[in-house]
């Protein structure tokens, strides 16, 4: 972790220099429309709502209320579009998805910046892991655009038609370029909505995909809360719905969508279990439980949300990992010295504070780091509970937020069953130096992503989904291809 020089303090502790990224470039409006069939269009009804900073709780922007009226509109326009983007020489297709990654990454400082402003996360991460990401998965799947018949041999791969697309707030950007980036390669048309607490880098996506001339109505995006989402998943001319969020929504949307000849994908929550063995390099684990749990405040789906230890080491584990805690910074997103940003809206805080006040009730011991946290804005300190059972909400329940839960294990036999004994199944992370024992936990763990010695890597070329409650299909790779096509 590279840190901007500083000076130590009279206490002789090291006092970083602040360093805000500067926000002189980043150009944002007073309101934003809806972009539809190639325009920035105003809302049937004419209703706007704030989006604001978590970090400052200060108004950025007032953004379009969608009805149904618009979504209709929205799904119109894609549903036209779909005549000249499927029927388009895939070649071409593909050279418009690569102009979209390359102005991305042209303009990704300033997309870096109002990804942390709006959403609270530390501009080092949006900066050097979100922005790199969303433009490499343009790139990869432009590759794929003219090369689908390689992908499935003996196949006819042929465009679904108008894919709905509804994505969270924890990775705005990367998670709309995660659902349109194959939509397009694959020849389908799209309406996405972004999260209401983060509608901000969708729209200035709009902006990028307008000036790489895609025709009008190839994309649109639609802003709105959950009925705008509601509205996209119940549309009659809608193909196919990609869908990210939590595991109740997910749920309400399969219901839904039962009966219906829409396909769908669906990525829901996680608990994932981060499982370290005596033998591990133990500082590197403890790098990657902090990495697991407190990267991008544990908003993630797959954030490492369980640490299993082995109970031989588990002391040493423990307390390393509460000396990290205490040096992890909490503040101010555009600080480039920020580890952990802020909460992304008062109500994700709220359900953060109450599984903290649940965790205690349930008879668990809750180490919290001393870092200071501003006066204003949402902010959760790094936290653990310790002392906890398996059966315990704080072990079985998704919380989104950093906050872990520590229990240890004897033998791998149960640190695999404690490790799968959650509702959920989508990553999962092991740490020893024998690389038998990492073969053997990844085919014992059920869960779509395993990390070995390492955590919270993405990449596009590896596919990415659930088990069980985690979710149904799988995005990225080929496999996030098969996801946009039917084969015929
Ligand atoms: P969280 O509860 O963590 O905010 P959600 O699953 O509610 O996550 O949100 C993910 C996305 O789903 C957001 O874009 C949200 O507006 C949308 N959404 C919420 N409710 C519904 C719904 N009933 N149908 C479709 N989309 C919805």
């Amino acid at each position: 972790m590279v840190r901007e020089l500083g000076k130590l303090d009279f206490k002789g502790t090291w006092q970083y220099a602040a360093a805000p990224e500067s926000t002189d470039h980043v150009q944002l409006g007073d309101r934003y429309d809806l972009f539809i069939d190639g325009d920035f269009v105003a809302p049937a009804a004419g209703k706007y709502f704030d989006t604001i900073s978590p970090s400052t709780e200060k108004v950025l922007a007032s953004v379009a209320l969608s009805s149904n009226v618009d979504v209709d509109r929205a799904v119109k326009a894609a549903r036209g579009a779909c005549r000249v983007w499927g029927r388009m020489k895939p070649a071409e297709r593909g050279k418009y998805i690569y102009r979209i990654a390359r102005i991305i990454q042209e303009r990704a400082r300033e997309f870096a910046v109002i990804e942390s402003m709006d959403g609270g996360k530390p501009i080092r991460e949006s900066r050097d892991v979100d922005l790199p990401l969303v433009a490499a998965h343009f790139f990869y799947y432009a590759g794929w655009a003219d090369k689908l018949e390689y992908a499935f041999p003996g196949k006819r791969p042929a465009p679904l038609g108008v894919a709905g697309q509804i994505i969270p707030w924890n990775f705005p950007l990367l998670m709309a370029a995660w659902k349109i980036a194959p939509a397009l390669a694959c020849g389908n048309t799209v309406v996405l909505k972004p999260a209401e607490t983060t509608p901000l880098t969708a729209l200035k996506l709009a902006e990028v995909i307008r000036d790489a001339d895609v025709p009008p109505g190839v994309v649109n995006i639609v802003t709105g809360a959950g009925e705008t989402g509601a509205a996209i998943v119940e549309h009659s001319d809608v193909d196919k719905i990609a869908f990210t969020g939590s595991t109740d929504v997910g749920r309400q949307i399969q219901k839904a969508l039962a009966g219906t000849a829409k396909k769908y994908t669906l990525e829901l929550g996680g608990k994932a279990a981060n499982i370290i063995f005596e033998d591990a390099a133990i500082d590197q684990a403890v790098e990657g439980i902090v990495d697991g749990i407190f990267f991008n405040q544990g908003h993630v789906c797959c954030a490492g949300s369980r640490l299993l230890v082995q109970e031989s080491v588990a002391d040493e584990v423990l307390g390393k990992l509460k000396d990290r805690m205490e040096t992890l910074i909490v503040g101010d997103p555009l600080d480039k010295n920020t580890d952990i940003g802020a909460i992304n809206s008062p109500r994700q805080l709220e359900k953060i504070e109450s599984y903290l006040a649940l965790g205690r009730t349930e008879g668990a011991e809750m180490y919290q780091s001393s870092v200071a946290v501003p006066d204003t804005g949402y902010w959760c300190r790094p936290t653990l509970f310790t002392g906890v059972s398996q059966s315990n909400r704080v072990v079985q329940e998704e919380i989104f937020g950093p906050v872990l839960a520590v229990q240890t294990f004897r033998t791998m036999a149960e640190g695999i069953d404690k490790a799968n004994n959650t509702p959920y199944g989508l990553s999962g992370g092991v740490w020893t130096d024998k690389g038998a024992k990492i073969f053997h936990m990844t085919q014992k763990i059920r869960a779509g992503v395993i990390w070995a010695n390492t955590f919270n890597k993405f990449d596009p070329t590896s596919p990415f989904g659930g088990y069980k409650e985690s979710g149904v299909g799988r995005e990225g790779g080929l496999h996030g291809l098969d996801a946009y096509l039917s084969l015929g």
